[in-house]
This record gives C-alpha cells, structure tokens and sequence, in this order.
C-alpha cells in the first residue's frame, strides 16, 4: 500500500464550475487531493498518469476542509454538486460524511462518478447511497478490453463487479447511470454481452462517450476541469483516439431497442463539455 504525504497549500477541494452536457453546470468537489490516487489508470484519465495506484481508503481531505471551501460558493447556483476530482472518490473513507454535509449546507443534488471498483465493500456501497445520483464506469464486458482501456492495479473479476453494482442497485434509491467511453467500434458479441449486463442492472440511464480532449502526460490539477481551448493547454499532452459521432448513436439505439433503457450521448456542437 502507498500513502501519498500531501502539501495542500495551494490545492482547493472545490473547482469549477464545470459543464457538462451529461450533468449541466456542475461544481466539483475533491476529496482526493493534490496527488492523483486511483484503482485504474485509464488510457484517456484527463489526470495524466495517475500518481497513486491504490484501493486502500482513507481520509484523503478532512471533511471540514471542503465544507470550509465549498461554503465560498454560496449559494451554490449550479444544477449538481459532484464528487469526482484528482481520482477515484470512493477511496475517501468520509465520503459518507462529505455527502451528508454538502446536503446540509447547500440543499444541493449530489452526484458521484465512481469507477465501481470498491463496491464489493458494504461500507462503501451503504455510503455511496446517500447521494441522489451515481455514475458507474463501465469501459469494457471482457477482462482484456477492461485490462487494455483502464489498466486497473489488479484484475478485476467482472462476475464479481456486476454482482457488486447490482447489490450497490438493490439499496440505492436515487438516479444511477451506466458511463461508457468508447475508444473504437465494438465487435458483436462485446456489445450483446454489454446489453446483458445493462438488463441485470437496470440503470436509470446509460451515457456513451469518446474521448474529446487530449490526455495530459503528467499530472495537472486543471484536468480536473474542462476546457475551452483544448488545442491550447499550458501543459504537455498527448491526443487520443476516439469514434466517429455515427458509431456512439448506432450502438446507442442498437442498446435503447434491446434493453429499453435511455441512452444519451454527447451532442457533437457540445464535444468539448465533459
Ligand atoms: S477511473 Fe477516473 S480517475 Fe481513475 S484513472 Fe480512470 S478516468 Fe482517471
């Protein structure tokens, strides 16, 4: 296990805010921190190369530092309060706590973007369910597209990942979607085997992406945000391959007519909001 020291003197846990064709006027909430900690490391992660490869959950931002910080944005004049930031936010063992305390102060709705990879832990699937809406990301149905597109820290048994989000379904009683970044066309069988996971677990809604912006190289705490000018970022990075718009739409309706869940995928006028 890696416990990153963190120097937070110039880090804000509250950003934003940020637009998002999936979630409207989104202000973001940290509670990672300055160093990018995370149980995947996916090929097109707008952190960079994530810092801290790790499934151990801790305090990684004390409560009160963000609900300090968040409290400058009174009064929160945004659609979504979300929890996603500099890696996985389920690592942050007060995650329950920060979505307890974000209701409290701003009467806000919640949302987490969680790679799903710490919901076989009952305490985190009893904490994620206090915000009203949740995004798990779901890349690949086979273990070598999830070993190719996400390269997790360990490989993730993906009969216990569907057991888990269907027993994280079964108790949440708020908005949950499906998040799929597509990186080039899937064969048949990838998609018929997505369109049975979708049916067991039957989300609210599902969102298929691609990526737009470039993959910095290293870390930089601005990935956290999008970006107007993406050809123009102060920082290296390194551009990334993604699907033509017709493919995100064919298999979005090819998905709506099999499972009848509703599937939405970015407006090309809007390719830049994340
Ligand atoms: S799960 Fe999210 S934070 Fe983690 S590597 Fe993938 S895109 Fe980056």
């Amino acid at each position: 296990m890696t416990t990153a020291t963190v120097s937070r003197s110039k880090f804000n846990p509250v950003y934003g805010p940020v637009l998002s064709w999936r979630y409207g006027n989104s202000l973001g909430i940290d509670p990672i921190g300055e160093i990018s900690t995370c149980s995947f490391n996916c090929v097109y992660c707008q952190l960079g190369e994530i810092e801290v490869k790790t499934q151990h959950r801790q305090v990684y931002v004390p409560t009160q530092q963000i609900l300090q910080a968040l409290a400058e944005f009174a009064p929160w004049d945004v659609d979504v309060i979300t929890l996603s930031g500099s890696g996985e936010p389920t690592l942050a063992a007060n995650l329950g706590e920060i979505l307890i305390g974000i209701k409290t102060l701003t009467h806000r709705p919640t949302l987490v973007l969680t790679n799903g990879t710490t919901l076989g832990d009952p305490q985190v699937r009893e904490q994620l369910a206090l915000a009203d809406q949740v995004s798990i990301k779901l890349d690949g149905v086979s273990t070598a597209q999830v070993q190719r597109i996400n390269q997790p820290i360990r490989e993730i048994n993906l009969t216990h990942l569907l057991t888990d989000i269907q027993e994280f379904r079964r108790i949440f009683p708020g908005k949950l979607g499906l998040q799929t970044m597509i990186l080039s066309r899937w064969s048949s069988s990838e998609r018929q085997e997505y369109q049975r996971w979708v049916k067991a677990i039957a989300p609210t809604e599902i969102q298929l992406n691609t990526p737009t912006r470039p993959k910095p190289l290293k870390h930089e705490l601005a990935g956290r945000e999008n970006h107007a000018s993406p050809e123009n970022l102060p920082y290296e990075v390194r551009k990334l391959k993604s699907v033509h718009p017709s493919i995100l739409k064919d298999f979005a309706e090819e998905i709506q007519a099999q499972t009848g869940i509703p599937v939405r995928y970015p407006p090309i006028c809007h390719s830049q909001s994340v």
